[in-house]
């Protein structure tokens, strides 16, 4: 039985951004406790964007987690970037550790860590990268795989963007995790609407949407006074919070076979959500093209409609279609709609006055 298959139920992650003092770790893992989480979170060494700001409490934050082991019976997890945290959390008897998705785009940086893994089999959860790559993120799952870690769980964050008007803080992008579920069924894919949110509003929609993708968990930042946290304070929710999330979560289909399905529907939408765009960026390159015709046209005081050339439209897309297999009277159908569009295009700059020339 893996570590992180639990059965019917989500797999929950949960706890503060950051383990910021003795206190709050062990309120919050009181608070949660009683909120049947599987886990309990707290990043004792940050990533942060910009230096100045608080990184961590460091290897006297791994003693506050030991406590809440002790005292409270949860398992604890932190994130670790560098083998010298790997040893340290090795060392004060963490259960789990996770790569952050700064990490997870570095191989170098994702082996160095693994390799200070080998000989100790402790379950390994990987972010995906900060960029939309599955290859990539599988890379850094595989690493820990290689050296024999045969707990692994991906976790999905979502994507940095560079200035997108998004709602969200982290793009979801979930054809990529949903790619990764496709290409590992066998491996746990767990959520952070925190990351991808940003916001705490927008955190039970998002999870409730990771359900019913068929996600198998959820990592959600708790804090007892979300505003007042030293990272990440926006999109942080109180226990209470988070009970209240997990008793409204509607989890479907919990049979192998009904959440398999639910992801390959999925992933055959996606797959046609982006031929349909190909397909609308191809009219709009054939209305173009029919444009530049219009004005050929005109210059040479031609009709717009030319009954040879319709007719050898029809014939030569109709038997394409043919070797594929679709309806000729379909296609026929489908290019009437099509002429008729290029034909009142180049109806209008005949019509038009002069500007539109062609220029050589
Ligand atoms: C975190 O979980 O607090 C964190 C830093 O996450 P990420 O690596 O997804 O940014
Ligand atoms: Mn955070």
């Amino acid at each position: 039985m893996s570590f992180f298959k639990t059965g019917a139920r989500p797999f929950i992650i949960a706890g503060p951004c950051s383990a910021e003092t003795k206190a709050l770790v062990s309120e919050t893992a009181a608070a949660l406790k009683s909120k049947g989480i599987h886990l309990f979170r707290a990043g004792v060494w940050k990533p942060r964007t910009r230096p100045g700001s608080f990184e961590g409490k460091g290897v006297e934050a791994l003693e506050w987690l030991a406590e809440v082991k002790r005292v409270y019976g949860l398992q604890v997890t932190v994130e670790v970037a560098e083998p010298e945290h790997v040893e340290a959390a090795l060392k004060h008897g963490i259960d789990v550790l996770w790569i952050g998705a700064r990490t997870a785009v570095n191989p170098f940086q994702v082996q160095h860590i693994a390799d200070a893994l080998r000989g100790v089999n402790i379950p390994v959860m990987v972010k995906n990268p900060v960029n939309p790559d599955a290859d990539l993120w599988l890379g850094s799952i595989e690493r820990f795989e290689r050296i024999g870690i045969t707990d692994v769980a991906a976790i999905h964050r979502g994507f940095s963007s560079y200035g997108s008007a998004s709602q969200y803080r982290n793009l979801p992008n979930w054809p990529i995790p949903i790619e990764l579920k496709r290409r590992r069924p066998d491996l746990p894919v767990f959520c952070d609407p925190s990351h991808i949110t940003g916001k705490r509003a927008a955190v039970p929609d998002i999870a409730q949407k990771a359900m019913d993708m068929g996600f198998e968990g959820l990592m959600i930042e708790t804090h007892p006074n979300p505003d007042a946290a030293m990272t990440d304070a926006a999109q942080q929710i109180t226990p209470d919070a988070l009970g209240e999330l997990l008793q409204k979560l509607v989890i479907r289909g919990q049979h192998a076979a009904t959440g398999n399905m639910r992801v390959d529907l999925e992933y055959l939408r996606q797959q046609m959500d982006s031929v349909d765009a190909e397909i609308i960026d191809l009219l709009a390159r054939r209305m173009e093209l029919s444009e530049k015709i219009g004005l050929v046209k005109k210059e040479c005081n031609m009709t717009a409609y030319q009954p040879e050339r319709w007719r050898e439209i029809v014939e030569t897309r109709g038997a394409r279609a043919e070797k594929h297999s679709l309806s000729l009277e379909f296609i026929v159908a489908l290019y009437e709609q099509i002429h008729h569009q290029s034909i009142r295009r180049q109806l209008e700059i005949l019509q038009s006055d002069a500007q539109n020339r062609v220029k050589n």
